[in-house]
């Protein structure tokens, strides 16, 4: 039953928006393990009274508005568009998680479209950070919402045959592992993979997420769902997309779910923040 309701989430969120579309230039070698700190070289030799090395803590929330410019999104029968919908809820996302404490970077603040890489380059510059990417799908009922995170297919070789060729690095990479077992130098991930070490992480923020949302959406699922979210991808830090039900509704309809979905998701964060991991795995 689970298995096939996230199907149909797959299916909504590739018929509805740009969710599962892949980055235009995918792979490029990254480092997102950059913000930690190494040991000093000297550290034996000096003195003992050194404050204890404090964890890093949650510090920003990086919310991605989705599509925009000419990218649309989603579309309704009124000609309501996705990519207006939801930079009005991530204003407001944004402006709840300000008033909790938290430091928020936009992907976007206007009609612009950033390409998913960009959008995980921004979130990848911020160091102990999260990344929120907020959509309206064109299906499910409305007033429903439903919290994603990203699936990697379970079995890595036939991922790596199955990466494009619009993707020259990542079909040099993917040729690699079959005379040797690093796909990478050491330290390093693939771009196309930045998320991977944060999948569960980004289960337990999602989680989190969908159980608030679950209180004030009424038929919203429980728990969150992985799929392949592209724009998840990338990201080297615990990522989620929220995509709200639905485009079929009218402007007015949706704009009375803000307020409920700014807090909802702004109290998920701030309990995220009491389990959030030092080195941000
Ligand atoms: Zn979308």
């Amino acid at each position: 039953m689970r298995r096939a309701l996230i199907f149909t989430g797959l299916l909504s969120l590739a018929g509805a928006c740009l969710l599962t579309q892949l980055p235009k230039a995918a792979a490029q070698a990254q480092q997102p393990q950059a913000q930690k700190q190494p040991a000093p070289p000297n550290s034996a030799q000096q003195p003992p009274a050194q404050p204890p090395q404090t964890l890093p803590t949650l510090h920003t929330v990086v919310i991605d508005a989705g599509h925009g410019g000419e990218d649309t999104g989603a579309r309704g029968p009124t000609g309501l568009a996705e990519k207006d919908i939801v930079l009005e809820f991530a204003q407001a996302v944004a402006s709840s998680l300000r008033s909790q404490g938290f430091e928020v970077v936009m992907t976007r603040t206007g009609d612009t479209d950033p390409s998913l890489d960009d959008r995980a380059t921004i979130a990848n510059a911020q160091p102990n950070a999260i990344f929120i990417s907020l959509h309206v799908g064109s299906s499910g009922a409305v007033g429903t919402v439903r919290t994603y995170t990203y699936l990697f297919p379970a079995t890595p070789q036939p991922a790596l045959a199955a990466v494009p060729s619009a993707s020259p690095s990542a079909a040099t990479a993917a040729a690699a592992p079959q005379s040797t077992a690093t796909p990478a130098p050491a330290g390093f991930l693939l771009w196309s993979e930045a998320q991977k070490p944060y999948v569960a992480q980004s289960v337990k923020l999602g989680d989190l997420v969908q159980v608030e949302l679950a209180q004030k959406f009424k038929g919203s699922p429980e728990i969150s769902s992985s799929v392949p979210v592209a724009v998840l991808r990338s990201v080297a830090a615990p990522a989620v997309a929220v995509e709200v039900s639905s485009v079929a509704a009218d402007q007015q309809k949706l704009e009375s779910l803000t307020a409920d979905l700014a807090s909802s998701i702004a109290r998920a964060v701030a309990a995220y923040k009491t389990i959030y991991p030092p080195g941000g795995k």
